[in-house]
């Protein structure tokens, strides 16, 4: 069982919304490194009453509780007190953190106000925090032996020196903390809704699972994330091998890739691992495969969308054809009644004209204007054409639904998901 922990960010202008808490999000991230689960982000605002509350709330539910915020020496910073409060352990005046206060102050010849000495005070047994480039001191507070609370400036710089200096050894060396980590497996899906992938792994996603997974969808590719909390790497294999292994033999083909790999980058690999070339039309609309595909332009293809001179150059040259050599923009759809043999004939033309191993083709886009005038979930018709050198020549005809945002995207990814399953790609 992973270790607790809850992140309390305080000041009202994160809870406004003028501001956002990215403090929260860097301190997670180093909580989970020490396979520590973060179960609560809490936010509030700079009300001593609301601030007990909080307090108190995560120190019942937490094994570790880290607050930022509410440190400062103006009546707006509560933090202090509402610890105070809220476990009955009154402040203190603690005359080395006030000398260090006053310290800095001298070295910047500046007099010290007064209201700088209420970040002297500490709450009753609790520790102190060392800010080495800021006035406020943090709390370290052992809580009836549950909870230890760590309470942080809110200033970034000096939230993340005070951690890597004194939080995180605190942590790892006293509480034990660390000795297991998260490791995380990704394995990505394409082709599926969220739920079908769901309904298909019932038992899979099950809360209280281990190793647990979860699911999560962007711009319509799926992500099944398995973690583990193990000692090292090699653990972390072994114990997610079996969760791996279910999830290949139910979704099959529709597992695509893994970590941070989106389906461009797998069909260009593949292209490059084949010395294959691709001819590439996208019809109407953007043309969104082009520009993923042209991130991956390298030395022997330096412009793998071309203008007629550097088709022509890689008619001579074969190696500067591999991976991806021609993308054409049609910027309608002419198209005559039978939508499937005019798209047979432009993608048997175009990759004999271009010379290239394969040529796909997909389209027409939707018009953006008219897919943001829609009322309901627009949904749109398209046909993807693929042709390769030897002979082979598929069509089908789609119609995909989607948010207005997604729906160039689930579109384009559909292009590349069909060369990936029909070149037989692994
Ligand atoms: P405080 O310690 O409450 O005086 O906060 C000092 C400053 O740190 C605030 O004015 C914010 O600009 C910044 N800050 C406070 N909390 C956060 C947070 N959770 N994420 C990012 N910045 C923060
Ligand atoms: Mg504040």
């Amino acid at each position: 069982m992973s270790i607790r922990a809850e992140i309390i960010s305080i000041g009202d202008e994160l809870t406004s919304g003028q501001r956002l808490d990215t403090n929260s999000q860097w301190l997670s991230i180093r909580l989970a490194d020490l396979g520590v689960s973060t179960v609560f982000h809490t936010t509030v605002g700079d009300t001593l009453a609301d601030n007990i509350d909080v307090f108190r709330t995560a120190a019942r539910r937490a094994a570790i509780v880290i607050s930022t915020g509410g440190l400062g020496p103006t009546a707006d910073d509560l933090t202090r007190e509402a610890m105070a409060e809220a476990f009955d352990c009154p402040l203190e005046f603690r005359q080395a953190a006030m000398d260090h206060i006053a310290s800095l102050f001298a070295k910047r010849k500046r007099p010290m106000p007064e209201r700088n000495r209420v970040q002297a005070m500490f709450p009753k047994s609790s520790l102190e925090i060392p800010n080495p480039h800021g006035t406020a001191p943090g709390i370290d507070l052992n809580v009836n032996n549950t909870c230890r609370i760590f309470a942080l400036p809110g200033v970034p710089a000096e939230m993340m020196q005070m951690w890597e200096q004194t939080v995180l050894k605190r942590l790892t060396g006293e509480m034990n903390v660390g000795a297991e980590r998260w490791f995380y497996r990704t394995l990505k899906v394409f082709g599926i809704g969220e739920s079908d992938v769901e309904a298909k792994l019932p038992d899979l996603i099950h809360r209280d699972r281990i190793p647990r997974v979860g699911i999560t969808v962007s711009k319509a590719t799926i992500s099944l994330r398995i973690a583990c909390l193990a000692k090292n790497e090699h653990e972390a294999i072994e114990a997610s091998r079996e969760t791996e292994k279910i999830i290949h033999d139910t979704l099959g083909e529709l597992v695509f890739g893994e970590g941070e790999e989106e389906l461009d980058d797998v069909v260009h690999r593949w292209l490059v691992e084949h010395k294959q070339s691709l001819s590439l039309i996208e019809i109407g609309g953007d043309s969104l495969i082009a520009s993923w595909l042209a991130k991956h332009s390298q030395p022997a293809n330096p412009h793998p969308f071309t203008d007629a001179k550097a088709i022509d150059e890689a008619h001579t040259n074969p190696e500067a054809r591999i991976g991806l050599v021609e993308s054409r923009w049609y910027p309608s759809w002419t198209s005559s009644l039978d939508e499937i043999e005019t798209m047979r004939q432009l993608v048997e033309q175009v990759r004999l004209e271009s010379n290239t191993d394969w040529c796909l083709a997909i389209g027409p886009y939707p018009q953006h204007d008219a897919v943001e005038n829609m009322k309901s979930m627009p949904t749109c018709q398209f046909v993807i054409g693929l042709a390769s050198r030897c002979g082979d020549t598929r069509n089908e005809r789609f119609e995909l639904g989607g948010h207005p945002e997604l729906i160039f995207h689930r579109i384009a990814k559909a292009g590349l998901d069909y060369f990936r399953r029909h070149a037989h790609l692994a």
